[in-house]
């Protein structure tokens, strides 16, 4: 994957810096015990687990003590931009009136980082070029809404904002998979949870929102794959290859298993279970 020209706001700013943030995402969300969390939380109270200085309490031994949720999660950086530009810096300990509006923004923020996110990406490939003037449009457009009001924030229709945007992410990844030669598999939206795809050719398939939930992808060569949104918990990627794959996020690989002999996209780290 060459990079071109990414995102003018640099990449710094869609990585979570949780030493900037007022350990939002552990206040504003709401979790249920499961087991993906050890205890139930309904959304504006604090987490048991998080200390005053807005860090996690268990951050070393999530997993351990039943926390694996608080691990495929990112925030995108979301949680500085709302700490630190919408509310200057002050926080809800020390500003509870406006708590409940900062709780309100961070979830409407998260979306707009992941879109900035998935943007900054597609300007990283080469043979999206044709479409990298518009996807440069989209992302100052949506980096300056990120940097609005609390209210206008909150009154945006992200929704909308999605739908045009994924127009041009599904360009880009078109453009980018067309160069991949022989038949490409459409699983767009699939529901293949569970499914036995162990050393499957998925070169430059398309897996958007595909449910992948415990797939057995062991072996396969998923080079090239739009893997944007699938949701892989709990699947199997052990030795497959997924060089190239397009989309594919942090949280993502630390929702799945794999081992060392795991291929990754360039930029994402292997997660420390594997
Ligand atoms: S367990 Fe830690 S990371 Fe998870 S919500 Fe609580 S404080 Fe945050």
């Amino acid at each position: 994957m060459e990079i071109q020209n990414p995102g003018s706001g640099g990449r710094e700013q869609l990585l979570a810096a949780c030493g900037d943030c007022f350990g939002l995402c552990c206040v504003a969300l709401p979790f249920a015990r499961s087991a993906d969390f050890a205890a139930d939380k309904p959304a504006g109270k604090p987490c048991g687990n998080l200390q005053a200085d807005f860090r996690c309490g268990i951050h070393a031994r999530l997993r351990d003590e039943g926390y694996q949720g608080c691990t495929v999660f990112d925030c995108f950086g979301a949680g500085q931009k709302v700490s630190q530009v919408t509310f200057g810096g002050t926080d809800w300990r020390a500003a509870p009136q406006s708590a409940g509006t900062m709780f309100a923004v961070f979830p409407v923020m998260r979306q707009l980082h992941e879109l900035l996110w998935y943007v900054d990406e597609a300007l990283r490939l080469a043979a999206a070029r044709t479409v990298h003037r518009d996807l440069r449009r989209a992302y100052d457009r949506i980096d300056a809404l990120t940097r609005r009001s609390a209210e206008e924030v909150l009154a945006l229709d992200v929704n909308a904002l999605r739908g045009e945007v994924n127009e041009l992410l599904l360009r880009a990844s078109e453009l980018a998979r067309a160069r991949i030669p022989g038949r490409k598999r459409n699983h767009r939206g699939a529901d293949l949870m569970g499914a036995r795809l162990a050393g499957a050719d998925l070169r430059g398939a398309s897996l958007r929102g595909a449910l992948l939930v415990a797939a057995d992808l062991s072996g396969a060569d998923l080079r090239g794959a739009d893997l944007i949104g699938a949701d892989l918990r709990d699947a199997d990627l052990s030795g497959a290859d997924l060089t190239d794959g397009l989309f594919v996020t942090q949280a993502q690989l630390n929702a799945a298993r794999g081992t060392a002999s795991t291929r990754l996209p360039a930029g994402l780290e292997r997660p420390g279970h594997w």
